[in-house]
């Protein structure tokens, strides 16, 4: 399978997705340490490529972000997954016909 894109944009406070170490868009929230006194989420960043931790406080917004991609790139992998099954239950189908044809299935197979 491919390796993700790398993404272009700049890393900064709307992009958390982004792995400052390697530059790609697998980081998660792995943990919430405090709420400071202005509001912002004093949160652990985590990434799940290269395993780099950081922690960093971040608003609402910049972690909604962070959400938003969470689900985008959720919505992606699932994509992935049926576009997988797909393409293996036609290699099935495919392998059963090419044995019909062949005379590898009989009746008294079933
Ligand atoms: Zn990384």
């Amino acid at each position: 399978m491919a390796r993700p894109a790398r993404t272009r944009r700049r890393a900064g406070a709307a992009d958390l997705h982004v792995c400052r170490g390697c530059g790609l868009g697998f980081v998660t929230a792995t943990q919430l340490l405090d709420v400071l006194a202005d509001g912002r989420r004093l949160v652990e960043l985590t990434c799940a490529n290269c395993r780099l931790c950081v922690m960093g406080a971040h608003d609402d917004a910049a972690l909604e972000a962070l959400d938003d991609e969470l689900e985008r790139g959720y919505a992606q992998v699932c994509a992935a997954c049926e576009r997988l099954g797909r393409e293996n239950e036609r290699e099935e189908v495919e392998a059963f016909v090419a044995a019909l044809h062949a005379g590898a299935i009989l009746p008294e197979d079933f």
